[in-house]
Formats: C-alpha cells, structure tokens, sequence
C-alpha cells in the first residue's frame, strides 16, 4: 500500500490492472488450458482403450489359432487411424506375436519383443506418446495383450494452440492496460498536472488574472471550473485588498499632509496634489469666508500640460451661490453630489456657458464627485473631485471615499482655523497685558514720587499733632495702596513677558538668608497690621548663584501669602543647605489647601479661595515656580485644610551653563 502512495496516478493505474487483472486472467487462462489438456488427453486414453479392446476380442481367436496373417489385417486397419502409431500383439507369456507400425514411425521407435503381461488394463504415459496396454481374454481365458502406442502429437498441437493464446491474450491485455493507463494519464493524470503547475506559476508570480482551460464536461472540467471560480474570488479579493490599502494608505498621506501644518493654505495645496496622485485626475477646494462669499483656494492635475487649463477654470470660472456648477450645488444642499457619466448634456448643467463648458472638455472630464465640507454642522467648503480617465468612471464607494477626506480635511481645517484664532488671542491679550503694565507703570511712578514729594512738603508739627499723624497716615495709606498696585502690574508685566519669554535671570552670587532677612523687614508694618510674627530660622549665610531680585520675588510672594492665608498666626521660615542646594521653607499656620488645588494653585489665575474672602490675581505661586524653575530649582507644598501649608522650594548654588530665561 505504501508502495502504491508513492507512485504516480499512472503508476497505480498499471499496478492496479496489472495485479487485478492482467495477473487473474492469466492464471484463469493457464487453468483452463490445463483442464483442457487433461480432458483431451483422457478422451484419448477413453477412445484408443475402447479400440484396444474391441480389437483384443478380434485377436483373441487369432492368438487361440496361431493366426498371425490375420491379426496382422487387425493390427494394420488400427494404425489406419491417425493417432496410433503402432499396434503389437503379445500372447500370453508377453511375446510378440504380431505388430504393425506405420511406415512413418521413426526408426527409432522399436516394438518391445517382450513385454510382462498386465493383469488388468494399463496406461502408460512418455513425452510424445500413451502406450495402452489391454488384456485379450476371451471366456475368462486369458490369450495375450494388445498394445496400442497412441502418439500426443494432436495433444501437443493443441497444448501449442492454447499456449499461444493464452500469450496472445495476456499481450493484448497487456496492451490494453497500457493503453488504458496512457488514455487515462492523458484525460486524467495531464490536466491535473498541468492544473498543479498553473497553481505554481500562479503562487510565484502572484498573478491571479490567468485560468485554467475548462472546456471539458466531466469532473476535470468541474474541477477547472472550480480552480478558476477560485481564482477569480482570489482575484477579487487581492483586488479589494489593493484597493483598501490604496484607500488607507492615501488617507494615511492626507491626515499626514493635513497634521504635518496649521497653515490652511499651504496644507490644503499639498493635499489636492496627494489626491491627483491616485484619486483624481484633477481637484478643486472652494471655501465660504465669514462674509459668505465663495473663495477657490486650492486646485490640482495630475497632468502638468493640463495645469493651465485647470489655472483658467480656476480663476475665470468661479462658484457663485446661485451658479450650476456642483461645488455651488453642493454648498447649497450641503448633500454630496455625483455625476458619473458626464456627458455633453450633464456638462452643459452644471457649467457658466459655452466657454466654461469648452474648458471642462478640454481637461477631459468624463465622472465627478463634489462633497461638502462641515463642521459643526455649517458648511463652509466643497472639495470638487475629477476624473478623465477614458474608462474610469466614480461610483458611490468613491462618494464614500471623498466623504471621508472631507470629512479629514474639515477636521483640520477647523483645528487651523481654532488655532489661528487662539493664537490671535492669545497675542492680542499679552500685547494688551504687556501695553497696560507698561501704561500703568507711568502713573504708578508718578504717584509714587508725589507721595515722597508730600511727606517732604508735610508742615512740621512741633510735638505732633493729631492732625499731623493723620496727615501722615494717610500718605501712608496711599504709599500702602500704590505699592499694591505696583505689584500688581508688576506681576501681569512678568506674566507677560514669560509668555513672550522674555525674562531673562542675571546671576550673580547672592546669600539667600540675607534676600529672606531684607524681605522680612520690608514685611513688618503688614506682619505687625495682620497679628504675625515670623520666625526665622537661619543661622549662617547661604551663597548660591541666583538672581536676587527675583529670589526677593520669591520670598516676597511666599511670605505675603502665608501673612494673607494665615493672619494673626505666627510663619515659620527656615532656610538650610540641603544635599549641596538651598532650602528654603514658609510654613503658616492658615486655612491650608485641599488635596486637588495643590497642583492647580501653581498654574497661572487659578486659585483655591473666593473673590470675596482674600484678593489677588492668582500669579503670584505661577511666576514663583516659572522663576524657581529657571534657577533649575523645585517648589512644591504640603498642607492639609485648616492646617496651615508648607512651601518648600529648592535650589540648586552652582552657576548654570547658560544665563536662563523664562
Ligand atoms: P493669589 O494669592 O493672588 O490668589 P497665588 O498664585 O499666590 O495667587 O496663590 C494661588 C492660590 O493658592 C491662592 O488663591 C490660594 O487659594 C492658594 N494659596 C497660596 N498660598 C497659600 C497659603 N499659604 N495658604 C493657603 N492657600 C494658599
């Protein structure tokens, strides 16, 4: 069995016909000329045994009467028949009384003189003759024995005969087993061959447009058939498969293109010459401005000789709100729109006359599809799509397709069109911010030069005075309130120039307990005005590269709100060396910070108290951290509601490698 896997179709075939039928014809064929030849051969035994003892009963007379002349006529007419060759008569010792050969016998072919008498009948087999053996008793006396030699020439005749055809039949078994197995090699073994190769030519070429030859009605035909019904689902299948990739991967260039820039102009150009690349042949956008009027902003083809024409479409032959062409229609419903066959009589719809209509033939325009552009709802553009392909023609999954570009590009447009909004206000307010901090400054220092002018002009008093001290409290107050607001503009001023980064440190070697001592004093009418005391904790000077006007910031702002948020408690200010950095700590007493305004508090205007209760801007912890991280220093705080908050901040000393700006 194993032996039969290996071999071919035509191979089993012959091993198959050759053991099932070659094989047992030939042993049924052997057997049955075997059979023959016995029955032959009896028969002869049965025939000439009949004539030896018919003739014996004539001879017994003969051998009683010592008659040989006679029994000689009896031997002669024997061997008139063709099978005896000759024919003897022994008497009853086993002499030879007579015989008559045939003149044909070979000489070598003796008569026995004697023989020994047999009993009974006998039979005696050699290779070209029988000798039969017969009893001439006559009465129950027995006179002698009659011997017959029948040749088996016509036996062996017959043996050749049907050896003959037995090899005869065997060789044209043979042959039409043969030519069985090459007629079915040739239907059978042939096709699937030549189907296995065109299987392999296919895997390695990966062309699925061929097909087997099925022209046949039998199961190779069906076969083929379903080869080729294979192949064509395959053939669909790769085709789709190239098509889906064509489709991702010039999605994937448009999202690229339209991601790559916020620059609408520039961007949009770049996508309409992605699109004339596989998509269409050529490609216009129209976009609706704030005054609703219809502006082209970008058109492409895929054929460079085409541009001028596509140039002349696009400036000569604009949208207008009321005009056929489809990027007009498609503005005006808002639903897309396809023309897949554009004929003459189509053209001549959707076009602004005879010129404009000779233009579009000239591009070559045979199939259109114009989609809206929308966002939120409004549309405000179409993307008019072209194809001039003479076979190519747009049908709804190409609709699809351009729904989903313009559905990419409204998205990115209307990401620009945010930003560019976000970046006008944003620059509108912090030349706002940066304009009013400057003009405030102005009367700012006036006011504070004519405060210092009318305490210098305040009438001495000898010995004070009630009016006196009220006069002079009341300079005060204004110095109090001026120098409020002096540090107010001056935090929308820093504010602003860390946005425009344009604070820039200036280093310099600076001891930080000395800036924390200053800032205390200048604190002590508010500390002693709000029931705090501070105590601090720094026993040496602690030198570090800082810039110390905004290190005093720093403080400044740290201490002014633990005084705010923790009035008429005491602060505790520490300042250590740490780790080769300075630490620096303000710890209150106050009303503390949740859990979730600890990081927000750092970002700028944001803060965890109301309006009505405490004021401020909410910059003040936002330009500390900006001045603290360009130092390459941290500030973070540790409190917990209603007890107090403490603000670590730390300081690398070493001179950093560059002057650091905010
Ligand atoms: P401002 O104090 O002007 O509001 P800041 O930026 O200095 O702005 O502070 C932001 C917010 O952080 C404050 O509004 C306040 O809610 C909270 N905060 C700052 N310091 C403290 C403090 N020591 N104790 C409690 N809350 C504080």
């Amino acid at each position: 069995m194993t032996v039969l896997r290996a071999l071919s179709i035509r191979g089993k075939l012959l091993a198959i016909l050759f053991v099932g039928v070659l094989m047992p014809m030939s042993i049924g064929l052997a057997w049955f000329t075997l059979q023959e030849v016995r029955a032959l051969r009896r028969e002869l035994v049965t025939t000439n045994s009949l004539l030896a003892y018919v003739a014996g009963q004539y001879s017994a007379a003969e051998l009683a009467f010592d008659n040989k002349e006679e029994s000689e006529e009896t031997l002669r007419a024997l061997t008139k028949l063709d099978q005896v060759v000759f024919a003897a008569l022994y008497d009853s010792q086993g002499q030879l009384f007579s015989s008559y050969r045939k003149p044909s016998l070979a000489p070598g072919d003796t008569i026995p003189g004697q023989i020994a008498p047999p009993l009974e009948p006998n039979v005696e087999d050699a290779a070209d003759h029988i000798d039969i053996y017969q009893p001439v008793v006559y009465n129950d006396v027995r006179y002698g024995t009659i011997q017959l030699r029948v040749s088996t020439g016509s036996l062996q005749d017959r043996i050749k005969a049907y050896r003959w055809s037995v090899i005869l039949a065997a060789l044209g078994l043979m042959a039409f087993v043969v030519g069985f197995a090459f007629a079915l090699e040739l239907t059978l073994t042939r096709p699937l061959l030549s189907l296995a190769e065109l299987a392999r030519r296919i895997t390695k070429r990966e062309d699925y447009s061929v097909r087997a030859t099925a022209s046949r009605g039998d199961e190779i035909g069906t076969l083929s058939e379903a080869f080729n019904a294979m192949l064509s689902e395959i053939e669909k299948r790769q085709h789709e498969a190239r098509e889906a990739a064509r489709i991702q991967h010039l999605l994937a260039s448009v999202s690229g293109a339209l991601a790559e820039s916020l620059d609408y102009p520039l961007t949009l150009s770049r996508v309409v010459r992605l699109l004339v690349q596989s998509f269409a042949d050529f490609c216009v956008v129209d976009l609706v401005d704030e005054e609703q009027r219809i502006h082209r902003v970008a058109a492409a083809h895929a054929d460079p000789e085409k541009e001028g024409a596509l140039r002349e479409l696009y400036e000569c032959f604009k949208p207008t709100w009321d005009s056929p062409l489809p990027a007009a229609q498609v503005l005006r419903s808002g639903e897309p729109l396809l023309l897949p066959e554009v004929t003459d009589a189509v053209a001549q719809a959707h076009v602004l006359g005879a010129e404009h209509l000779r233009l579009i033939q000239r591009l070559g325009t045979r199939s259109v599809i114009a989609v809206p552009l929308v966002s939120h709802g409004k549309i405000f553009g179409a993307l008019t799509l072209a194809c001039a392909h003479p076979t190519r023609r747009y049908g709804p999954e190409d609709v699809n397709m351009a729904q989903e570009l313009a559905r990419r590009c409204a998205i990115a447009l209307e990401n620009a069109r945010l930003y560019r909004e976000a970046q006008e206000g944003i620059r509108i307010r912090e030349e706002f911010l940066s304009v009013a901090a400057h003009e405030l400054r102005t009367p700012l220092t006036a006011l504070h030069l004519t405060t210092q002018r009318l305490r210098r002009l305040a009438p001495p008093v000898p010995g004070g005075g009630g009016e006196a001290n009220r006069f002079a409290a009341l300079i005060h107050a204004v110095e109090q309130q001026g120098k409020r607001l002096a540090n107010l503009v001056g935090s929308l001023l820093d504010v602003a120039r860390i946005d425009a980064g344009k604070l820039v440190l200036e280093p310099e070697e600076v001891d930080l307990v000395e800036v924390v001592r200053k800032v205390v004093d200048q604190f002590s009418d508010e500390l002693l005005k709000a029931g705090c005391t501070v105590r601090l904790a720094a026993e040496h000077p602690l030198i570090g590269w800082w810039d110390s006007s905004r290190l005093e910031q720093v403080v400044t702002n740290l201490l002014s709100n633990a005084l705010k948020y923790g009035a008429g408690k005491p602060i505790d200010v520490t300042v250590e060396a740490f780790n080769g950095a300075a630490r620096l700590i303000v710890h209150d007493h106050g009303i503390g910070i949740t859990e979730e305004d600890k990081e927000r508090i750092f970002a700028r205007f944001e803060r965890a108290v109301s309006v009505r209760h405490y004021g401020g801007l909410g910059l003040g912890l936002y330009i500390t951290r900006q001045i603290v991280s360009a130092h390459g220093g941290t500030i973070r705080v540790s409190s917990q509601p209603a007890a107090g908050a403490t603000f670590t901040v730390e300081l690398p000393r070493g001179p950093r490698e560059q002057a650091p700006s905010l």
